[in-house]
């Protein structure tokens, strides 16, 4: 009997979650994510994955984010066809994230072969709309806290607070049990129920995105207001990049909020993406597994003017009159924010708000170290806008949330692994770990492969 986990990504990154665990000759893969940031990183995209789709039994997805989904349609062009295990709201996530990952696949490849700008003769997609409706029909949804079987492994699926749906997984195999913490999130999240723990477990797979770092002690709805307030008193626009998925509902919720404690003036609140728009019709459908009633909910979004059409969007930037912008993508890597960025950021009178983790290599991670001059569709763009970073929007756990997850662990687990942070997080989210509870913690290097 044999049983090993193999880290073949999240390792040195936040990006590229996957865990492989074989008993035996059975398989399954613990998150699916798609390499991002780095060019260095986003080459492991294309090279072969270590072992043959096809012998992988099943896939269980903790949350929605491409991170841990975005590489399921590669897998499945390459021939995985078992069952993709997932909450049911993470499922319905996943129909609007992965065809829309995909579309941005072909999109970049169609851009590179027009302007010849690709070694590849023609570049290829990573995979295809068809790729990601296949993947859709392989999906397998399931309830929370209740126990799944795929022979010889048993798991079910827990809230974390940091998603729509997000969970992280205990999973019981060979006598032996394993907690995959997939993102853990704040328990103050302003739409999302306080996550639950586990209090036993063999082996722990943790993340440490914020591993070194302690969210400042800031009022959530003190900062954002006061931001809001400062700017549309000097006429000017509060422009917020964040993900289409999660954090845009939560920001529509507290502006709101804000609004009728008339914390902040009456101005008009665009949502500029798509994508935000459909993911917030899935908040709606899920509404039960939120934090506030529905009603509320409904309320908030009543409030707000949603720009489908690139027309509409264009619309936003040519109304010079005060408001607050919210887009994607949260990063500035793409999407319609760059086109508000280049419009707005060099007026002095705006401001930016960062609400999110941004990774090394994005535009939003420049920004926040200070940078004052992006390079945005070719061309460098002057930011005189004011940059406010709001720590306390982001959907991860600093350091002390992560202890506190842990703390539930009745017994000392035989090891913990130490995974999605960049290295200097991961470093200090392992010291962390000894120092507290005096457990035997590593962190995992790519492909490592550890027995059980
Ligand atoms: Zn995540």
């Amino acid at each position: 009997m044999t049983l090993s986990v193999q880290f073949l990504g999240a390792t040195g990154t936040v990006t590229g979650s996957r865990y492989l665990l074989t008993n035996n000759n059975k398989r399954v893969l613990i998150d699916c994510g798609m390499f991002q940031g780095l060019k260095d990183l986003r080459l492991r995209n294309w090279t072969p994955f270590p072992v043959d789709p096809k012998t992988l039994d099943a896939i269980l997805i903790t949350h929605a984010h491409l991170d841990h989904s975005g590489y399921l349609p590669r897998l499945v062009k390459h021939g995985f066809a078992g069952r993709i295990i997932a909450t049911e709201a993470t499922c319905a996530l996943l129909k609007i994230l992965l065809p829309d990952a995909a579309y941005l696949q072909e999109e970049d490849a169609e851009f590179l072969n027009k302007h010849n700008l690709s070694k590849h003769q023609p570049a290829l997609p990573l995979y295809t709309i068809d790729d990601a409706n296949h993947t859709l029909q392989l999906m397998h949804p399931v309830g929370w806290d209740n126990w799944q079987k795929q022979d010889p492994f048993e798991f079910r699926f827990l809230p974390i607070s940091h998603l729509l749906g997000a969970s992280f997984i205990e999973m019981k195999v060979g006598g032996k049990k394993i907690v995959f913490s997939g993102d853990v999130g704040r328990n103050q999240d302003p739409i999302l129920p306080e996550r639950y723990h586990s209090e036993k477990a063999d082996y722990i797979v943790v993340e440490s995105t914020y591993g070194d770092r302690a969210h400042p002690d800031e009022d959530v709805q003190e900062e954002l207001s006061d931001v809001i307030r400062k700017t549309i008193d000097r006429g000017g626009t509060v422009l917020i990049p964040s993900f289409a998925v999660g954090r845009s509902q939560a920001l529509i919720y507290l502006i709101n909020q804000l609004k009728q404690q008339n914390r902040i003036p009456d101005v008009p609140v665009y949502l500029d993406s798509p994508m935000a728009i459909e993911a917030t019709k899935t908040h709606l459908k899920f509404a039960d597994e939120l934090k506030m009633p529905k009603e509320k909910l409904e309320e908030a979004l009543k409030d707000v003017t949603y720009a489908s059409t690139p027309g509409q969007s264009q619309q936003i930037d040519s109304n010079k009159k005060s408001k607050i912008v919210i887009s994607s993508s949260g990063m500035l890597v793409g999407g319609r924010i760059l086109h508000h960025l280049k419009v707005m950021g060099p007026d002095p009178k705006n401001s930016i708000i960062l609400v999110g983790f941004q990774a090394a290599g994005t535009r939003g991670e420049l920004l926040m170290q200070g940078k004052r001059e992006l390079k945005v569709h070719g061309q460098l763009v002057a930011i005189n806008a004011e940059v406010f970073p709001i720590h306390n929007l982001s959907g991860h756990a600093d350091y002390h949330g992560i202890l506190e997850w842990l703390s539930h662990f009745q017994t000392a687990p035989k090891k913990v692994f130490v995974t999605h942070g960049e290295p200097t997080a991961a470093a200090g989210m392992c010291e962390k770990i000894k120092t507290k509870f005096g457990w035997d913690v590593v962190v995992p290097k790519y492909l490592d492969k550890v027995e059980l």
